[in-house]
């Protein structure tokens, strides 16, 4: 599997420099930190009755300390607000969200 395009990598380290996303690691203080070169995904979900397996997700990109591996995870439309797509034309409710 292919992962971010530079172009799309170079903006991701710039939107986080930006931003002040560059801060030593919160658990060993190294100063290195890494872009895993692909999204992650993480489930949305507004049941608390069990994991459901479909619906919406929320994309981030992740990165990682190059010491101890502790992992950041920091929301792609945060971070780059023109990637976000169209909004739904429900107005953004979850799918199979109930009444
Ligand atoms: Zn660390």
């Amino acid at each position: 599997m292919k992962g971010f395009p530079p172009d799309l990598q170079k903006r991701i380290i710039e939107a986080l420099n930006n931003k002040g996303a560059n801060k030593a690691c919160p658990r060993c203080g190294h100063g290195m930190f890494g872009l895993v070169n692909k999204y992650h995904v993480a489930s949305l979900q507004d049941s608390h009755e069990g994991l459901v397996f479909q619906g919406d997700g929320l994309p981030t990109v992740i990165v990682n300390c190059q010491n101890c591996g502790w992992l950041a995870h920091h929301a792609l439309y945060l971070l780059l607000p023109d990637l976000r797509p169209p909004e739904k034309p429900e107005g953004g409710a979850l799918p199979g969200g109930g009444s």
